[in-house]
């Protein structure tokens, strides 16, 4: 692949002196070399300069063209995202996502590859988008790449992989805990060769946005079955299918995330052909597991990208000559150093965790990774979010207004706690799974305990305490 791009003609970004100079393709960590290709190392560092030049410029002038009003909002097409998406397919940044050994559709990269690219991706609101690797699409065309029919890829797959389209997941249901998925209710009955379809959803990121042509909708189809695993069913619905009413945007902490959004949305006797279920009947788990898998680690090497982007915010206040508390420019007051190595300390730690999650599922599979990627999607948004707030502390008032992108930042990353199951679920799993090395362990420990005193006695020692003293202070004899 030739490079469109001159990494070395670098444009006025201000030098730093202090390694971050350093292409991107320069700062991978150590024990993910081997894994990236010279090709992945040429793109990433395209991937990087786009980010830093051209999406992190833009993302103000995004947010001023998505206009104002709820209509206008959700009805915007910026045309600044159309000219990042033409200007990112010359640099050819697109569909980085979809994993090589999997999937033929994609741009060629391993998922690690893609984390690396992933993570400068998550430093600019728009830059996902420009490159085709926005969620939920990204996850959704991973669930008509694996499972669709030939019929149902040319439909929406390619559409989406072209960027013409959008999509959304529908799961989450107002009326139910949805972190459980048997408890997902809506109501999907099959009259002759049609699938009818009754209930609400929320929480669908992407149905605000016009564009959004394709639902990935998941029901109750079997409520009888006697496998709670069983009742549901994936399917297929376009958006413009009569029945369907988007009824309210949701917010998240006051930010609406227009044009794209998380609707709200009614079901009303809504009918698709019975060829729109995804995989077969009742195997709507199947779907929702194979999905979130890598969908997970992408949020995950986003969010790096993010407490990234928080760092380098934090350290340019505190070395802002203007501001100066207590008579010292805030890097000379220790805790704020402090604040700035544990941030550094704890992003690394993130970034090989992400890596693992992406290079145990390169080795063979999402369902391999199950531990890997749990961890992430817990810790990594956890990481984030202590990184932006300390740099929103940084800035005081300014660091919770617009002034800066914390303060949405900030929003974001704690959704990402919640979003794709929350901790708990993850933790609970983890926790589970570990224990049941619980029984064995004991009677591991009660065997070493065995074995030393085994030993002891072939040494001829009784078994005694280090700290045996036997002591007594008096001196009369009993
Ligand atoms: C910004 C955003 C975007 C989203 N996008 C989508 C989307 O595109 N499509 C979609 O379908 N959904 C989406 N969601 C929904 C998200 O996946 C759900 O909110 C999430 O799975 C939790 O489900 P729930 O809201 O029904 O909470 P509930 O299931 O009611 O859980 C509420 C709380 O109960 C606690 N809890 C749950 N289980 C346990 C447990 N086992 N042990 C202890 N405590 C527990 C947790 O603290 C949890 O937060 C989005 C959510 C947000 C905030």
């Amino acid at each position: 692949m030739s490079v469109p791009y001159r990494i070395e003609a670098s444009t006025g970004l201000p030098a730093d002196g202090a390694g971050s100079q350093l292409r991107a393709s320069e700062k991978i960590p150590i024990m993910a070399r081997p894994f990236v290709s010279d090709r992945a190392k040429k793109t990433l560092d395209i991937v990087e300069k786009f980010v830093e030049e051209e999406c992190i410029p833009a993302d103000p002038i995004y947010a001023q063209q998505v206009g104002s009003g709820v209509e206008e909002r959700f009805s915007a097409r910026p045309p600044i995202m159309d000219d990042l998406k033409k200007r990112a397919q010359e640099l050819g940044l697109w569909n980085m996502f979809l994993p090589k050994n999997h999937f033929k559709e994609g741009a060629g990269f391993s998922n690690l590859e893609y984390g690396l690219m992933a993570e400068y991706l998550g430093k600019s609101h728009t830059a996902s988008e420009a490159t085709n690797c926005a969620a939920p699409d990204t996850g959704n065309m991973e669930v008509f790449a694996k499972y669709g029919t030939q019929e149902q890829k040319d439909k929406w797959l390619k559409p989406l992989l072209a960027g013409e389209i959008r999509s959304a997941f529908l799961m989450t249901e107002p009326d139910v805990a949805s972190s459980d998925a048997t408890n997902i209710g809506l109501r999907m009955h099959k009259e002759g060769n049609e699938w009818v379809l009754n209930g609400s959803k929320w929480w669908s990121s992407g149905a605000g946005d016009p564009r959004c042509k394709i639902y990935i909708v998941m029901g109750k189809s079997d409520p009888n079955n006697s496998s709670v695993y069983k009742q549901q069913s994936v399917i297929f619905v376009p958006a413009e299918t009569p029945g369907i009413t988007i009824k309210r945007m949701l917010s998240v902490y006051g930010f609406d995330d227009a044009p794209h959004g998380h609707g709200h949305l009614e079901f009303n006797n809504v009918r698709v052909p019975a060829s729109s279920m995804c995989l077969g009947e009742g195997r709507g788990f199947e779907v929702i597991q194979g999905r979130l898998g890598p969908g997970r680690i992408h949020h995950a090497m986003r969010s790096i990208g993010a407490a990234e982007k928080a760092l380098e915010y934090m350290l340019a206040r505190l070395n802002d000559p203007r501001k100066k508390p207590f008579g010292k420019q805030l890097h000379e007051h220790g805790v704020m150093l402090e604040r700035v190595a544990r941030s550094r300390v704890e992003i690394d730690a993130a970034r090989l965790q992400v890596l693992n999650a992406a290079a145990m599922i390169d080795s063979k599979d999402a369902k391999f990774a199950l531990k890997e990627i749990a961890e992430a999607k817990v810790f990594v948004p956890q990481v984030a979010l202590d990184v932006i707030d300390r740099a929103v502390q940084a800035y005081g008032g300014a660091g919770v207004s617009q002034d800066t992108p914390l303060a949405n930042m900030w929003a974001h990353g704690r959704t990402m706690r919640i979003v794709d199951g929350p901790d708990e679920v993850h933790l609970i799993q983890l926790g589970r799974n570990e224990n049941k090395r619980g029984k064995w362990l004991l009677e591991k420990i009660e065997w070493q305990k065995k074995k030393s005193e085994e030993m002891a006695r072939s040494y001829g020692h009784e078994k005694r305490d280090v700290l045996q003293l036997d002591r007594q202070h008096s001196k009369a004899k009993l």
